[in-house]
């Protein structure tokens, strides 16, 4: 009976007291990616799974050991999403808008889907806020991509947190690198895990990211693909450098950050935290200028990252980030007897067609009951139904922190009357607000 009453292991319910907290990053993030001229694009959560394998590399991790994949009815082959990145730019491709104007500016939140071992920051469904600039190959575009993921992590007040930088070449400097890379490897060849044994003559990179504690040693040893750049790669990489410098972003060089996927060209970075244990990768990104091609579609670089939600809300609490807390109940309207409880709705629906946060009682409670209950849920006035109201057609409003109460209409002139007391109230937060400043 446990799956009935328990969700699949890696999955996580966010409940509503908490999804404020969501809302407020999502809300956030969409914000500033408006700011640097990024919109929203909804991919599919499923793609068929060629786009996966030809996409993120079919020896890399993720495709070789984490996809959600099926076969449905039909018998096609069908992949949750695991990252972002690969939908976007399928989905540029069949829309045509790598002819339109560039470049094109494309941000999305979303789920993801991998098969891996839980634990902290790590989950099977989890979630990503993603930026991919399509059609810009100069360093300006890179720059722009970390300057929005850094100022994202800023306004959200996460403080302990760096930004490790570095390139991996591109196509033409790279063959004198994998042979570097290859012959280092062969050396340690018996020490490798299985997987990376094979990596070594199909993806010898790949063995870079490997996350076995053996690989990952042997890895600190291997030559470094930053000291066989090519002419170009070595100035794009100045370029961004000195941007980075220029925008006020610090950065430190990592030449072991490879990127799990395989789509990366040139430069790719990390934003990485000790506050929240193993997992501090919060976000990951870089350049991939072959992808488009890879995919069938015209030739096209690309830039972006991917964040992961659950370890930007863990290291904002580390960092002590303040998250607004959300709006409280404005008005309660409290009854007794069936024909105050029925102008209580009323009132409270009136209330809430003019954008009041307003509630009254659905357990058919006790008026005892229902103050408490409005007490508990923070509302910030109170009003109180009954017999006697209803013949005067007039009620008390008091304020629940006990700061003053005053008579108010319940015929035509209730919701003007209210506006005057709410409107004195906001006036004071207000005052509030300046003095504090
Ligand atoms: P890791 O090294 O932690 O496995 P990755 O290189 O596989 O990360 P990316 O593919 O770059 O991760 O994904 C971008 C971001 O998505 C990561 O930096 C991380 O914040 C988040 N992420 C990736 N996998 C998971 C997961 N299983 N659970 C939670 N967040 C994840
Ligand atoms: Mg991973």
């Amino acid at each position: 009976m446990e799956m009935l009453t328990k969700a699949p292991k890696g999955t996580q319910d966010i409940l509503p007291g908490d999804s404020f907290r969501w809302q407020y990053i999502e809300d956030t993030l969409i914000d500033i990616a408006r700011l640097y001229g990024f919109e929203e694009i909804r991919t599919p959560t499923f793609e068929h799974t060629e786009l996966f394998i030809r996409s993120v590399g079919d020896t890399t991790d993720v495709v070789q050991k984490e996809m959600y994949t099926f076969n449905d009815k039909k018998d096609r082959s069908i992949t949750l999403k695991p990252e972002g990145t690969a939908g976007t730019v399928r989905a540029a491709i069949e829309h045509g808008l790598t002819g339109g104007q560039l470049p094109i500016k494309a941000c999305y939140i979303t789920p993801c889907f991998r098969y891996e071992k839980p634990q902290a920051g790590r989950f099977r469904e989890f979630h990503q806020f993603g930026v991919e600039n399509f059609g810009s190959s100069s360093p300006s575009a890179d720059a722009e991509v970390i300057a929005l993921a850094d100022q994202a992590l800023r306004t959200l007040g996460v403080t302990k947190i760096r930004l490790m930088l570095n390139s991996i070449g591109c196509l033409d400097c790279r063959p004198a690198y994998h042979t570097a890379l290859k012959s280092y490897l062969e050396a340690h060849r018996e020490e490798l895990c299985p997987t990376c044994q094979e990596r070594l003559v199909t993806n010898p990179m790949r063995v870079l990211d490997c996350k076995s504690p053996i690989c990952a040693e042997i890895a600190e040893g291997a030559p470094k693909v930053i000291d066989y750049l090519c002419g170009d790669c070595a100035t794009h990489f100045d370029s961004v450098k000195k941007r980075l410098s220029a925008l006020g972003i610090s950065y430190e060089i990592d030449p072991t950050i490879v990127r799990g996927l395989d789509y990366y060209t040139r430069t790719v970075f990390e934003f990485v935290t000790d506050a929240i244990g193993a997992q501090g990768t919060v976000c990951g990104g870089g350049r991939y200028d072959g992808l488009f091609a890879e995919l069938g579609g015209p030739s096209m670089p690309g830039m972006g990252f991917g964040m992961g939600l659950e370890r930007l809300l863990l290291v904002m609490e580390a960092s002590g980030a303040r998250i607004p807390e959300p709006d409280r109940c404005e008005v309660y309207i409290a009854s007794m007897g069936a024909a105050a409880s029925v102008e209580a709705g009323r009132l409270t629906a009136q209330l809430r067609r003019e954008g009041f946060f307003a509630e009254c009682d659905v357990m058919d409670r006790s008026l005892k009951a229902q103050m408490r209950y409005a007490d508990k849920i923070g509302a910030a006035y109170s009003m109180v139904l009954g017999d006697n109201e209803l013949k005067a057609a007039s009620a008390t409003l008091k304020r629940m922190d006990g700061r003053g109460e005053c008579k108010i209409s319940l015929g035509e002139s209730f919701m003007e009357e209210l506006y005057q007391i709410v409107l004195g109230r906001q006036e004071d937060d207000l005052l509030d607000a300046a003095e504090k400043l």
